[in-house]
């Protein structure tokens, strides 16, 4: 793919192309942003670039025919599920020592996975950076990267994208004219159209439908149906988390309903529910329900029992409505 066809990052793609036109390489990058706005992707098609035989990433030159498939023997990629280790870097190392007489470039996903000691290898490489070696970093957290590296990088950001530009992305990835559909999902996804894509392929609609179902009803619960609720939801933690972070929506729509403040409501479909809902809460309590709601999602990120955190919250979210 050409820098000029990738969508929604115009700073990073003209500040990448102009390095490609002007020949001006740095030999360290450091992209960052959210998951899911493009980072890689142009990563990739800097490297399209960089490696082809024409810089036009033309897709039919030796080069970009083995960038497609995978195996450009110039174009190397380092990614991890746990930690990047010191050993990794030193095998990097070792690859990259040779003279070469063209560009090699190394992905490094997750940069901010590297061990203290991987960093402080991966800092020396940087002082003294083989010629025609190029490091591409991806990161998601900027902060957890040593500041010694990130001051030798040319550190490019990728904000999020905007909604219009989500659902047109989406629009043409998923090739389906279900519109409605495309701007739920689209406004979920908060400029992240990685995020937008897990959104639509999971049985995502079904379950927000769900979720809301399950909060409308809580406010006329008992206590033991609460629990029996929290006991039969499902415990995949990943789903949990997706399930509270729109229990916040609702919360704060509810709030927004409550003060009359509706211009941006997520349940915007469910307008007649959230209003005869918010009549069973006061200010107060959907105030203190959503900081609980944001307190659970940190304890559910810091691996806490998810049975827990969902017995707890749905029973104070029944206890914060009015009787
Ligand atoms: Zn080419």
């Amino acid at each position: 793919m050409r820098l000029s066809e990738i969508i929604g990052q115009p700073i990073a793609t003209t500040t990448l192309a102009r390095a490609i036109e002007t020949n001006r390489i740095s030999h360290a990058y450091l992209f960052h942003g959210e998951a899911g706005v493009g980072k890689e992707t142009t990563a990739r098609s800097f490297v399209n670039h960089l490696l082809c035989e024409t810089r036009q990433a033309c897709g039919s030159c030796s080069s970009c025919q083995s960038l497609k498939r995978n195996n450009n023997p110039y174009f190397h990629v380092l990614e991890t599920d746990t930690s990047i280790k010191i050993q990794e870097i030193r095998s990097l190392k070792r690859d990259t020592q040779f003279k070469q007489e063209q560009y090699n470039v190394w992905l490094i996903k997750d940069a901010d996975k590297m061990t203290l000691q991987a960093a402080n290898s991966f800092l020396k490489l940087l002082e003294e950076p083989p010629e025609y070696v190029v490091w591409i970093l991806l990161t998601t957290n900027l902060a957890s990267i040593l500041p010694t590296i990130v001051s030798r990088c040319q550190v490019i950001s990728f904000p999020r994208l905007s909604d219009d530009i989500v659902r047109k992305l989406l629009q043409e990835k998923v090739n389906n004219a279900d519109q409605s559909k495309i701007d739920l999902v689209a406004r979920m996804a908060r400029g992240s159209i990685g995020k937008a894509l897990d959104l639509w392929d999971d049985q995502f609609i079904e379950r927000r439908n769900w979720v809301v179902k399950q909060l409308v009803k809580l406010p006329t619960m008992d206590i033991p149906q609460v629990l029996g609720l929290s006991l039969t939801w499902e415990e995949k933690r990943d789903l949990v988390i997706r399930d509270l972070e729109q229990m916040l929506e609702w919360y704060r729509d509810l709030w927004c309903v409550k003060t009359k403040a509706t211009d941006s409501l997520h349940h915007i479909d469910y307008l007649h529910e959230l209003s005869v809902t918010c009549e069973k809460y006061t200010k107060e309590s959907l105030e203190q329900i959503t900081s609980l709601i944001i307190e659970m999602l940190t304890y559910l990120n810091r691996n806490v029992r998810v049975r827990f955190v969902l017995g707890h919250l749905l029973l104070q979210m029944r206890k914060g409505a009015l009787a």
